[in-house]
């Protein structure tokens, strides 16, 4: 991947999470100059950093009445089903069995619009079915790894002559100076307090998960019920996380040990072959818990051009992409095009007026 010719513009993107990074990586590709800005970068640990903790699987939460939600998850499906084929183990990424369950129906469960989407899509037959679960599916998708993942993506973005700088931020004007021509924010759940944008549309939706090893799992289960969303995601390097929770406007750091057990609980229930020896709970060798916040917004990401204006009047352009939920892996190519796509757009519009500006004071 080459950066033929950064002279697109001067860009900042706040955020190296899933969201920033590949947005970064595309806006370097497609030649911008681009700088990440950050106070956590891949390798670094903190409850404000979501993306190292996530599961992350492709099991699309779009739903059937949700086009845009739908096209970035689709987008993002092939792509990652592309870089399985070329680059699986550098990218962390696997290609497994899902198996989901739904103890209760709705339209989404029944016609779920990715069916034609996803490879070997089946419905199970009921005689198959858990106790209480009304309907359930078997398909072929793609797992990401995001301890492996998200260096990757790291790695690709340097290659192309990517910069980055270690910084916390109060206000998004802090990293816009007459030098910048574009700023992208990728901040995630913290779009919520930083200044200038405090998004109030965003709810922090706090995630436990455990983590085991075992090596011989190597298929994805989901489990849906009205009190409880259980599931069981094997990684590349032979562990297995298994959740979850979803505490509604917590950011609470700590484990809970209660909420570990019920997992584990959980997990075996769906998933009996996690003990090879089917001895239950007792077999499973834990390996650690872990703690994310989801940065849920209702409404979904939002996706959006936005203009500042500095002292000296020049315009600079921002572009938000946060705000990705449950859904910031397997939406991140979508989303991230169609901000590139945004930052075209709005960088033209830019351009023009200043063009257009100078054709008339020339004239006066
Ligand atoms: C338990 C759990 C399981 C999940 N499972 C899945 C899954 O299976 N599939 C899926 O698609 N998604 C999953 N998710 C959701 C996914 O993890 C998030 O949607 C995604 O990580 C959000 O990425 P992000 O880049 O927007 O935010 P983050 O990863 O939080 O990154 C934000 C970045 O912005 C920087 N930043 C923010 N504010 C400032 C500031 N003021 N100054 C400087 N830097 C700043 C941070 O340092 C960081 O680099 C899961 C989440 C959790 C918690």
């Amino acid at each position: 991947m080459v950066c033929n010719n950064c002279t697109l513009g001067k860009v900042t993107v706040i955020g190296a999470g899933v969201v920033g990074l590949t947005t970064a990586l595309l806006l370097q590709q497609r030649g911008y100059d681009v700088t990440i800005v950050a106070d956590h970068f891949p390798g670094d640990k903190s409850i404000e950093y979501t993306s190292p903790v996530a599961g992350a699987r492709w099991k699309t939460l779009a739903p059937n009445s949700d086009l845009r939600l739908q096209r970035y998850d689709a987008v993002s499906f092939n792509i990652f089903w592309e870089l399985a084929k070329t680059h699986a183990a550098e990218a962390g990424i696997m290609v497994v069995s899902a198996y989901d369950y739904h103890e209760k129906c709705d339209e989404n469960v029944l016609n779920p619009w990715w069916k034609t989407l996803v490879p070997t899509f089946q419905t199970i037959d009921k005689k198959e079915l858990p106790d209480q679960i009304s309907v359930g599916y078997h398909y072929t998708t793609v797992l990401i790894n995001p301890l492996v993942y998200l260096p990757w993506l790291l790695k690709q973005y340097f290659a192309l002559g990517g910069k980055h700088r270690k910084q916390k931020i109060d206000q998004i004007s802090d990293v816009i100076s007459d030098d910048t021509d574009i700023v992208v924010n990728c901040t995630g759940v913290r779009a919520k307090d930083l200044g200038g944008v405090m998004d109030k549309s965003i709810t922090p939706t706090r995630g436990q998960n455990v983590i085991i090893r075992a090596p011989h799992i190597r298929k994805t289960i989901s489990m849906s019920r009205p009190d409880s969303y259980t599931y069981v995601i094997p990684r590349c390097d032979g562990t297995v996380i298994l959740g979850t929770t979803k505490d509604t406007n917590s950011t609470d750091h700590n484990i809970n040990k209660n909420t570990t057990a019920d997992i584990l609980k959980r997990a075996i229930e769906c998933c009996p072959d996690l003990s090879l020896s089917y001895k239950g709970i007792a077999d499973l060798k834990v390996v650690g818990n872990v703690v994310g916040i989801r940065p849920t917004r209702k409404g979904g990401p939002r996706v959006q051009n936005e203009y500042f204006k500095l002292q000296s009047g020049k315009q600079v352009l921002i572009t938000h992409n946060y705000g990705h939920g449950g859904s910031g892996f397997q939406s991140s190519w979508g989303t991230a095009q169609e901000a590139v796509r945004l930052i075209k757009q709005g960088n033209n519009a830019l351009r023009n007026d200043t063009k257009n500006i100078r054709k008339l004071l020339s004239r006066l």
